[in-house]
């Protein structure tokens, strides 16, 4: 007996093809840099990437922008255009985000990555926007995988909550058939037991190694939407690293912002302080403490 649509590893080869490292052969199976503009993915030193959850005001989204670069991140997030659970919930700024997001960019420095939900929306987000994310609702939103692949720019592809490496290993393959293989995956946590009782969701830190073994496409981790819990950020930052994460994509909040309490995700929002241990400890591990330094403003 078989079942309909189940799908294991040992048909990744026919699922994503162009991004397996088991179907491709010499140099296409090295990890692959994924540069957005002077940010590296891949490469041995792990990119930091923090800021607020949602852009809320241009007075809170410079303000932790600074806060961040300060801290030693690499790049920036944000978001624009807000998946939440209540359709009555802040939705976020749309279109005026995008053109804060873009301001504090260009203020610090810090290329910027961002969420875009809709199809018809990937253009306009690709305007503004040096690196588009996937949230993991959207994982499988193959119309919307399809624009962002061929809107040309890097794509941010977050795990879908409820998917396995196979699926999410076949959404980044939507993105790399419209030709671009400018895909960094990202580990956010998984509904499984026991999330919802102290931990938002479970972060699955062993996906990185596997990830790894199947595809030449660079992994980060968000420890932020994975634990849902401030205190539990820094471990996670350093448990995600010491996995061999190529990265980090943190929310961070700040009291001069004018939003001390932010209006979304508030209870996992860490200081910049504690950014700034996160990145030593980054650092620390890989031995790229000074080149970080020499990169500064
Ligand atoms: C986010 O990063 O802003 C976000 C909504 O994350 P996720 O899609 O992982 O829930
Ligand atoms: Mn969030």
């Amino acid at each position: 007996m078989s079942i309909a649509g189940n799908v294991g590893l040992a048909d990744l080869p026919r699922i994503c093809p162009l991004i397996s490292r088991r179907v491709q052969s010499g140099e296409a199976t090295e990890t692959r840099v994924v540069n957005v503009g002077n940010v590296h993915f891949g490469e041995a030193r792990p990119v930091v990437i923090a800021g607020p959850c949602a852009v809320e005001s241009r007075k809170q989204t410079l303000a932790v922008a600074r806060a961040v670069r300060a801290a030693g991140a690499d790049m920036l997030r944000g978001g624009a255009f807000k998946p939440r659970t209540s359709p009555h919930d802040f939705q976020g700024l749309g279109v005026e985000g995008l053109k804060i997001l873009r301001e504090a960019s260009r203020e610090t420095g810090l290329p910027m990555v961002t969420e875009v939900m809709d199809p018809r929306l990937v253009e306009t987000v690709a305007e503004y926007a040096d690196m588009l994310q996937i949230g993991s609702r959207n994982m499988q939103n193959y119309p919307l995988l399809v624009e962002a692949g061929k809107s040309g720019k890097p794509v941010l592809l977050k795990r879908g909550m409820a998917a396995n490496l196979c699926e999410w290993l076949g959404a980044a393959e939507y993105v790399a058939k419209e030709g671009n293989l400018e895909i960094v995956l990202c580990e956010r946590g998984i509904k499984a037991f026991p999330a919802g009782e102290y931990t938002r969701n479970v972060l699955d830190l062993s996906v990185i190694p596997a990830v790894k073994a199947e595809t030449f496409l660079p992994v980060i981790v968000d420890p932020s939407h994975a634990t849902g819990v401030a205190e539990m950020v820094e471990g996670a930052s350093r448990a995600a690293i010491e996995y061999g994460s190529h990265g980090l994509i943190i929310e961070v909040a700040c009291d001069d912002g004018g939003a001390a309490r932010p209006r979304c995700d508030a209870a996992q929002a860490i200081g910049p302080a504690t950014l700034g241990r996160i990145v030593s400890f980054v650092d620390s591990r890989t031995g790229h403490r000074a080149m970080r330094k020499a990169h500064a403003v």
